[in-house]
């Protein structure tokens, strides 16, 4: 093992990154509520058959962990604080947390909602290398999302999880020490790293399969590397024994495979400071647009969904979706769609964060369109049209009818600003059924 930078690998001997986040959903629960940072908090059932989900580093230091029965956790820490899980904002952070990890590689390989595997090798350039690049990964995790994380470099996906979890803070008598955060395997040092591990350190070897390997007599690695495969397989099944096996002698043949039945890709940004208005917000799609263009075409899909999020400095959020006849890939039909989108919504407060998804995403069959069009008398000077091919002229008008439907169904609210709605100049049409102001849908209507 190495975290040192003397002796920085190349991707070579470090190409699977494996990223994990700390305490996800309690972490997540602490940014939405500061009072409960430094307390012993679970996500988890409250009733009487609830299970710990996940546990700030506080809680485990009275020995809760998740999969623990939350009665259990509660008479192990009194003071235990315990929460209900919100999946949708779990599930919001996730895609912010994909979606960084997808901008070292577009082989990435989601595990849960907290996990990734990513395959360095997928990367175009060599510079920077594994060491930098996972230095990069945690910082962008905590000024972005502000969550902390711990990253596994190695050879193969098994030692690469063991690295991650290796770097992660611990507990001990003491209080919560911090991990080294990145932590490299290096090639020589697997072997007798691993002989050392127990088995349930070993990756699908949950307390079940750890019981029935403990009444064998095998609680180490080393005694696994040992063991005859088929006696094994008697015991835990012929699959699990061959894996077990290899394990065991530090092989691992899977592959870090690119997540390409993905529901959607994005990219959001929270503003060091807040946008007022639509202008600006209109600048920053450009940004996104890119970006999710990029990633789209990267995996080889196209989108037929397009959602934009606006969270305000209240945190409430409201999301626009429309869903469109035909799949784009590109930043101009992106943008147009988008564009459209956030002008239907109302900048009652300021905004935190802006976010961009594609969703409905199929393989991309021959070309799509790429086409650059004037929005609705928006920033873009109407030079397009002439660049238009004859052959793209339907989807251009298709995506034309799609704008028009986004503005009846939302109702064109928007090219307001806070200030402007104060200042009572600009005539905000208020559609029935639909506040004209202020958020009327929670991101979790998604
Ligand atoms: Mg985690």
């Amino acid at each position: 093992m190495s975290s040192s930078p003397g002796s920085a690998p190349s991707v070579q001997d470090a190409p699977v990154l494996h990223v994990d986040l700390d305490a996800f959903f309690a972490s997540v629960e602490l940014l939405d509520d500061p009072s409960l940072v430094g307390r012993a908090v679970v996500v988890g059932g409250a009733g009487a058959r609830g299970v710990v989900a996940s546990a700030t580093y506080e809680a485990r230091r009275f020995g809760v962990h998740s999969g623990m029965a939350t009665a259990l956790a509660r008479r192990a820490c009194p003071d235990l604080v315990v929460l209900a899980g919100r999946f949708d904002r779990y599930e919001e952070f996730s895609r912010r947390f994909r979606s960084l990890v997808l901008d070292l590689t577009p082989v990435v390989e989601p595990l849960g909602l907290d996990e990734a595997f990513a395959d360095l090798r997928g990367r175009r350039r060599l510079q920077p290398g594994p060491l930098d690049l996972a230095a990069d990964l945690r910082a962008r995790i905590r000024d972005e999302l502000h969550l902390e994380c711990a990253v596994g470099l190695a050879r193969t996906k098994l030692f690469a999880k063991l690295a991650s979890k290796r770097a992660k803070p611990h507990v001990s008598a003491g209080g919560v020490e911090p991990g080294v955060g990145v932590l490299w395997v290096s090639p020589t040092l697997e072997a007798s790293w691993l002989q050392t591990l127990p088995v349930s350190a070993l990756f699908g070897v949950g307390p079940a399969t750890a019981a029935k390997l403990a009444r064998l007599g095998l609680r180490a690695v080393r005694d696994l590397a040992g063991v005859d495969r088929h006696v094994l397989a008697a015991h835990v099944g012929p699959a699990m024994a061959a894996q077990l096996v290899a394990y065991a002698h530090g092989e691992d043949p899977r592959e870090v495979v690119a997540d390409r039945t993905a529901k959607s890709v994005g990219h959001d940004q929270t503003f060091a400071v807040s946008r007022q208005t639509h202008t600006e917000l209109r600048e920053d799609l450009r940004t996104h647009a890119t970006v999710v263009a990029t990633a789209l075409r990267q995996r080889g899909v196209v989108a037929r969904t397009v959602s934009v999020v606006v969270r305000f400095d209240d945190r409430t959020s409201v999301s626009r979706s429309e869903t469109l006849d035909f799949g784009v890939d590109d930043v101009a039909a992106l943008r147009a769609v988008g564009t459209a989108l956030l002008d239907t919504i109302p900048l009652a407060q300021a905004v935190r964060l802006l976010g961009l998804y594609a969703g409905g995403l199929r393989a991309r069959a021959g070309s799509t369109i790429q086409l650059s069009l004037d929005v609705g008398g928006a920033a873009e000077p109407a030079r397009a049209a002439a660049d238009l091919s004859r052959e793209h002229q339907s989807e251009r008008a298709a995506l034309r009818d799609a704008i028009d439907e986004i503005r009846r169904r939302f109702g064109r609210t928007a090219l307001a600003t806070a200030a402007d709605l104060r200042q009572g100049g600009v005539e905000v049409p208020r559609q029935r059924g639909r506040a004209a102001f202020g958020p009327d849908v929670e991101a979790s209507d998604r």
